[in-house]
């Protein structure tokens, strides 16, 4: 068996009128992240992670938003379309793992949940998805609350599961 890695990274600004959706679920806050469709950084990250194991381009390159099939599709949908290129070149998900900085709101009730959807979604096991969640101190762009920022890497393996 042979493991490949990938890492992954995104950023998107905080802005009012907007839902805030971070790991594909949906997350009580007065604001929410500007950006095309759920605009959801942590998929984001998990999916340039995987496709960066695989070798193939990022989300960007895979799936323009300038094309209309891609246009506000939902994160999750974009994930399901990642792991489906995986299956196609015959690589199996080993784990995720990530981190989230956000300044606010408290994350760690929602840990669970976004950990439970993102396995759901990939057919893994829960345990193989890692989320941790950190403020930055107060420091930056989001420690000051204007962006939520992600990080993500990610273990593939050449066998099928
Ligand atoms: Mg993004």
């Amino acid at each position: 068996m042979t493991y490949r890695i990938g890492i992954g990274y995104d950023i998107h600004r905080l802005t009012e009128g907007r839902k805030l959706f971070l790991g594909g679920i949906q997350i009580p806050y007065a604001k929410g992240l500007l950006g095309h469709s759920d605009a959801d950084p942590l998929i984001h990250a998990i999916c340039d992670a995987l496709l960066g194991a695989a070798g193939e381009p990022d989300i960007g390159e895979n799936f323009p938003d300038t094309d209309p099939a891609y246009e506000n599709i939902e994160s999750l949908e974009l994930l399901k379309k990642v792991d489906l290129l995986l299956k196609a070149k015959g690589l199996a998900i080993g784990n995720i793992d990530t981190v989230v900085i956000a300044q606010e709101p408290l994350l760690s009730p929602y840990k669970k949940q976004m950990r439970q959807k993102i396995a759901a979604t990939l057919k893994i096991k829960e345990d193989c998805v890692s989320i941790k969640a950190k403020t930055n101190e107060g420091l930056g762009a989001t420690g000051r609350g204007e962006a939520i920022a992600c990080y993500a890497v990610a273990a593939i393996n050449t066998k099928e599961a």
